[in-house]
């Protein structure tokens, strides 16, 4: 087995990125693969043998997990804050095309982990309908009412690697992140989630002189948003545990909607009035349960909001400062 020591797919988006940059920082060697041209990767790292290949092809998976591999991290998909998914149902489905590949081609070449990165979004709608909510514990996803679109995908294809582990003993393993946010993410474009869009309406408000930021619906509906340096390690975490069940990998601090803004504010030293928008808005609150996280790793997310939203509110900032001024950015 195993030329390579790890292969993580969507490389050239947010999580993926940040995944591929420890990885390395712990001296493995990486190929990192996305569909989009290098030059468009959120991160480019030069170590890393950087492959362009559009994995829902299933030549394109046999190619990229060819001589095998120590680990792999498939977090390609297509992907994005509810503006997105709301809108885009089929196309986040069809995901499931290199999700079956991907497990098709770690089952035929040999490889020690197979890390699959599913979604809070597999969680029961009707257990989400109240703002002040009982955090998700895992076997709430049964009996299933996944987010439509994305979330069923999401549940199909943790579902898929869990049978591949049964029936062709592949060692796969599962986390479903809840709301992940930090530097080098989607900020603009529509894709973008709250934190980021949060991040970027205050800072557009900062650079303009605006005294108002438009936030969808009452913004009283609650989250919780966990930061990508907690991200990385609860997947690095799980992927190399004796844990065979998918675990939430989020934090537990819910906030709404509203406080959200207000600790970017703060962050940023204005404070806007908020102008309350018809807009998509996904399930009325969401939380973590981090019980069985903790009781299996002994680790749970411990970033806090604030701490998290200072380096994310500073790197969008400087995009859009950069953008408004002509200068080079993530688009
Ligand atoms: P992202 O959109 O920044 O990155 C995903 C990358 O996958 C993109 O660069 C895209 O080009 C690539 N991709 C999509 N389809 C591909 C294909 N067929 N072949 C090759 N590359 C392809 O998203 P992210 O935030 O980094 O999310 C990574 C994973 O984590 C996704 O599976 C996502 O569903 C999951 N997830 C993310 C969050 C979050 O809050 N960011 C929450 C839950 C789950």
């Amino acid at each position: 087995m195993a030329g390579i020591d790890a292969v993580v797919t969507g490389a050239g988006g947010f999580i993926g990125g940040h995944l591929t940059r420890a990885l390395l920082a712990e001296g493995k060697s990486v190929r990192a693969v996305d569909r989009k041209p290098v030059e468009e990767w959120y991160q480019i790292h030069d170590d890393a043998v950087n492959t362009v290949r559009d994995l829902s092809l299933r030549d394109a998976c046999v190619q990229v997990l060819d001589g095998g591999a120590g680990e792999v991290y498939h977090l390609a998909a297509d992907m994005g804050g509810m503006g997105f998914i709301e809108s885009h149902k089929a196309a986040c489905m069809l995901s499931v095309l290199s999700s079956t590949h991907m497990l098709l081609a770690a089952r035929d070449s040999g490889v020690g982990r197979y890390f699959y990165s599913s979604s809070a979004c597999v969680y029961a709608a009707d257990k989400q309908t109240d703002a002040d909510v009982t955090a998700l514990r895992e076997e709430d996803a049964y009996p299933a009412m996944a987010e439509d679109g994305y979330g069923w995908e999401k549940l199909f294809s943790e579902r898929m690697a869990r049978h591949f582990r049964e029936d062709y003993g592949l060692a796969a393993r599962a986390a479903r992140y809840h709301n992940v946010y930090g530097p080098y993410g989607t900020w603009t474009g529509g894709r973008e989630k709250a934190p980021a869009a949060a991040c970027r309406k205050v800072a557009a408000a900062v650079l303009s002189g605006a005294r108002e930021v438009e936030i969808w619906g009452d913004g009283e509906q609650t989250r919780s948003f966990t930061y990508i340096d907690d991200c990385v390690e609860g997947t690095l975490r799980l992927a190399r545990s004796e844990v065979t069940e998918p675990l939430n990998v989020g934090s537990d601090q819910l906030v709404s909607i509203n406080q959200l803004y207000a600790i970017v504010e703060q962050i940023a030293g204005v404070e806007l009035s908020h102008r309350h928008i018809p807009g998509p808005l996904g399930v009325r609150g969401r939380n973590s349960d981090n019980t069985r996280i903790y009781k299996e790793l002994g680790w749970q997310p411990g970033i806090s909001l604030l701490e998290g939203l200072e380096p994310t509110y500073r790197w969008v900032y400087d995009q859009l400062k950069a953008q408004l001024d002509g200068r080079p950015h993530q688009v």
